[in-house]
């Protein structure tokens, strides 16, 4: 079996298969010791993100946005056909029918995934530990609190738990730290971890478990007979497999057009800066809501993370979107001061994000052999353990945790591909 992508859904598929007795072999080309969308992210594991990320609204936002240089969006214009689809497709997925299908989808997945984040920790204690300490959502403005009202309605109307608190509750909620807000809502059933510390304890435990990793290796291509995977292209070589998982993150899409389905995705590119020695330490993560930032404490220090940019994985660091993240926190967390925020070193990642703001999970009905794991989005560090679990289902056969989700249509890896042509 071979699993390509060492990212947190690659190595999650890796160590659910293995762990059901599978031969697995992981083939990436990065090194053992790598960056990339799996490390520097914000560690959140998230139930209360049940809105998907195309939803009505967002484009009017996104527009706004758009016109401001510090702000968390952002397109880059460029002559490109599949930005073009992929658009389209974001605008015809951003409905109120389409949130509403989504909502108990992706609560069944977060919630499975929590649950299973817990019991890797449990089993690998190099991981270090999930704090269940929940998610606060800060508000600046009156107007930002009613927005984040509403959607915390629609959360509890799910049966998560979500309870909306004043500056003063906000303050309690995070002791010693300055706020400037006028309030906001607490996700008691969100949780964190270090994304750092899990990808390095995920890659020890796989490797003494007896899993192969072949670093350093480009794919360049899916070899099939027929119907049937019969391997990977890896320069001149073929390693040789009858069973493909594709966890290749924002790059999968390549291997769709190989098996003749779509995977249309863009890269969603976010910038963090994890601040060591920060000046006050939040009991609990928070995201700004306004601002769209992360702020979330782990034992290395305070990460602040945010920015979607829609734009080529390769395009320089935008050091006005990175201050747009640091002047945010310092406008909720005045303790903060971007100014001392500036010289510390920028982190960034690409996000695999389909159309619909939904993964790729399942089979290819049109090929024997390959399934896809991909497309997580904002979501994509919650998501890992579930997707294995999931994936490993499809692979080995239902294990029989009635926790583990089954793939569904909003699922569907050949959502875009039209009908069949294999
Ligand atoms: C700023 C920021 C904050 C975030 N915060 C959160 C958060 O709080 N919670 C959350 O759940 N998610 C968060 N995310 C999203 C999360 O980081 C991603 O969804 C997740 O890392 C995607 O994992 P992946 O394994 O699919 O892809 P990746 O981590 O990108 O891994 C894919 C792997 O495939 C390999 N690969 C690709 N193509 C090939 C090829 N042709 N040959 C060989 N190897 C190949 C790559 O080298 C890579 O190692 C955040 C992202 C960003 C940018």
């Amino acid at each position: 079996m071979v699993v390509l992508g060492a990212g947190i859904v690659g190595l999650c598929v890796a160590d659910a298969l293995v762990r059901r007795g599978a031969a697995v072999t992981v083939v990436d080309r990065g090194a053992p010791v790598r960056e990339g969308a799996s490390f520097g992210n914000a560690g959140l594991i998230v139930p209360s993100h049940v809105v998907p990320l195309a939803a009505p609204g967002v484009l009017g936002k996104g527009l706004r946005w758009m016109l401001d240089r510090e702000s968390p969006f952002f397109v880059q214009p460029r002559l490109d056909l599949e930005l073009v689809r992929w658009g389209w497709r974001f605008m015809r997925s951003a409905t109120a029918r389409h949130v509403a299908l989504a909502g108990p989808v992706l609560r069944d997945l977060h919630l499975a995934s929590r649950a299973l984040h817990l019991e890797l920790a449990a089993r690998l204690p190099d991981a270090g530990r999930v704090a269940e300490r929940g998610v606060v959502i800060l508000c600046a403005t009156p107007a930002g609190l009613h927005e984040e009202v509403v959607v915390a309605e629609g959360a509890r109307a799910l049966g998560l738990r979500a309870e909306v608190v004043d500056g003063a509750g906000v303050g309690d909620l995070m002791p010693g730290v300055t706020l400037d807000v006028v309030g906001g809502v607490h996700y008691l059933d969100d949780a964190h971890a270090s994304p750092r510390a899990l990808m390095v304890a995920l890659q020890t435990s796989l490797l003494a478990a007896g899993v192969a990793f072949r670093w350093e290796t480009a794919v360049y291509g899916v070899e099939l007979a027929g119907r049937r995977v019969t391997g990977v292209r890896a320069g001149d070589e073929v390693i040789e497999s009858d069973s493909l998982v594709i966890a290749g993150g924002v790059d999968s899409s390549a291997f769709g057009r190989d098996l003749g389905v779509r995977l249309p995705m863009q890269p969603g590119r976010g910038y963090s800066v994890t601040v060591a020695d920060p000046p006050q330490r939040p009991a609990l993560p928070a995201l700004l809501s306004e601002a769209r930032v992360a702020v979330t404490p782990f034992d290395e220090g305070v990460r602040l993370g945010g920015t979607m940019e829609i734009a080529r994985v390769d395009r320089p660091v935008d050091h006005r979107r990175v201050r747009g993240i640091t002047r945010a926190v310092e406008r909720y967390l005045p303790a903060f001061r971007a100014d001392d925020l500036a010289p510390l070193p920028v982190w960034t990642g690409a996000r695999p994000v389909s159309p619909d703001g939904m993964p790729y999970l399942g089979r290819i009905a049109r090929r024997d052999g390959v399934v896809v794991a991909t497309g997580h989005g904002m979501m994509g560090f919650s998501l890992g353990p579930v997707t294995g679990a999931m994936v490993a289902d499809i692979v080995m056969g239902p294990s029989g945790d009635a926790r583990v989700p089954k793939v569904g249509p909003l699922l569907d890896p050949e959502r875009f591909s039209g009908r069949a042509r294999a």
